[in-house]
């Protein structure tokens, strides 16, 4: 069994407790930015968790990390307000140079820059990265961007954005990965200068925008690893988010497990309370399965990813795993409310809508299904 960070877990909960149900209705309902609540956890170190101790961090694993996000979750909380800024920077700590390191993460540490927009996903490419049509053009000491960047979560609460680009043409199937590469702009100096950014309202309290480049000078030292390899520079990033929504969708899928259990023994219809039947019952023990299951995936990514291993199919089950186990107890709460679930005091819709998105971001499940089936089972490549 993995270590069960019990004293982390002990601390996310207490402060978690100053966040009640009460202050996630009024954010959602007004579409707010948390700052309150991203705030003390900025102040208590947990979004440093990953950077070494070298940079003022916390220098502690994945695993680590991952219980406390699963604990926000657990608490009722939604920690996609602040979550990227966790592990966005291994883009920078993995790829970055001595001197990127040195001037970005003791400030991301310390909770003065947050670092928590990372720029991929574009109108025309969808789920296909590499067919991004945003260029970076070397000028001189700098780079010029143009394009356009959907769904760029966080971008208004940012003071820097990772930003995936095309420094050289997509020249064949083969070689779709690339000619792309990182940047890391300063969403402070660049808004007003070729970058707008403008927000989406969507279902759920995201935070999230659409991104304008027009004609957006870096400079040349923004590039983070080398040019053409952007790519590569994510990947490892991609595998931490994955395991950690993985997180979330567990502590969200507890929640639900725990609310559903306890209406089921409180609500009396029929002169006895609805978790007598086990019309009622099954349900609540099906979802309470899969979400255990799950969390097994998750902690086996987690070590992995920890002890430097290859995990790319294990984050991908977990996130796989993790988020349809979430949404099997949410619709099962739901149901086990009946008309209660849909009043907003329950706090059970907003859940709802809210792990309902982890089945299509960070990646959509068919993705990751065609993932396994190519690269881990040896299928024929389908698209
Ligand atoms: C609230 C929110 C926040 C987000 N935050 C960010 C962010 O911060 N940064 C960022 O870069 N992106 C972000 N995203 C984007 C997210 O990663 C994408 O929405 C996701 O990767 C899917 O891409 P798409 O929406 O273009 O869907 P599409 O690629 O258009 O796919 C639509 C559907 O078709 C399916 N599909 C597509 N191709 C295939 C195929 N070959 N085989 C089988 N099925 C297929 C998909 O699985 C999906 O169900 C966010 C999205 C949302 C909704």
């Amino acid at each position: 069994m993995s270590q069960d960070f019990s004293d982390i877990r002990h601390s996310v909960r207490a402060l978690c407790r100053e966040f009640d149900g009460g202050y996630w209705r009024r954010v959602d309902r007004d579409r707010a930015y948390p700052e309150e609540f991203v705030g003390a956890m900025t102040r208590a170190g947990f979004l440093a968790a990953l950077i070494p101790e070298e940079f003022e961090g916390s220098g502690l694993g994945l695993g680590a990390a991952a219980a406390i996000l699963e604990e926000v979750h657990l608490s009722g909380g939604n920690a996609a307000a602040c979550h990227a800024q966790m592990y966005i920077m291994g883009t920078v700590l993995r790829h970055g140079t001595a001197a990127q390191k040195k001037t970005h993460l003791p400030a991301i540490a310390r909770g003065e820059v947050r670092l928590q927009a990372f720029g991929v996903t574009e109108p025309a490419s969808g789920s296909d990265a590499t067919r991004i049509r945003t260029r970076a053009r070397r000028d001189g000491g700098d780079y010029v961007v143009d394009g356009q960047k959907v769904w760029t979560s966080r971008a208004e609460h940012s003071d820097l954005m990772l930003l995936l680009a095309r420094t050289a043409p997509r020249e064949s199937d083969q070689g779709r990965h690339e000619g792309l590469s990182v940047f890391l702009v300063d969403i402070r100096e660049a808004r007003g200068s070729g970058l707008t950014i403008k927000p989406i309202r969507t279902m759920l309290n995201h935070a999230t925008t659409e991104v304008f480049f027009d004609g957006l000078r870096i400079p040349a030292d923004s590039l983070i690893g080398e040019e053409g390899e952007g790519f590569r520079c994510i990947l490892d990033g991609m595998n931490a988010e994955r395991i950690l929504i993985g997180a979330e969708c567990i502590g969200d899928a507890r929640w639900f497990i725990e609310k559903a259990s306890g209406y089921a023994n409180e609500r009396e219809v029929f002169g006895r309370p609805i978790g007598r039947n086990q019309g009622v019952q099954f349900p609540i023990a099906r979802a309470y399965a899969a979400a255990e299951a799950a969390d097994l995936m998750v902690r086996k990514a987690a070590a992995l990813f920890d002890a430097g291993e290859p995990c790319g199919p294990e984050a991908n089950m977990a996130k796989l795993l993790a988020s349809e186990a979430s949404w099997q107890a949410a619709d099962m709460c739901m149901q086990t409310f009946g008309g209660y679930g849909f009043a907003e005091e329950y706090d059970v819709e907003r859940k709802f809508r809210e792990t309902r998105l982890y089945q299509v971001a960070p990646v959509s499940t068919n993705l990751v299904l065609s993932y396994l089936a190519e690269h881990v089972l040896g299928l024929p490549r389908s698209y």
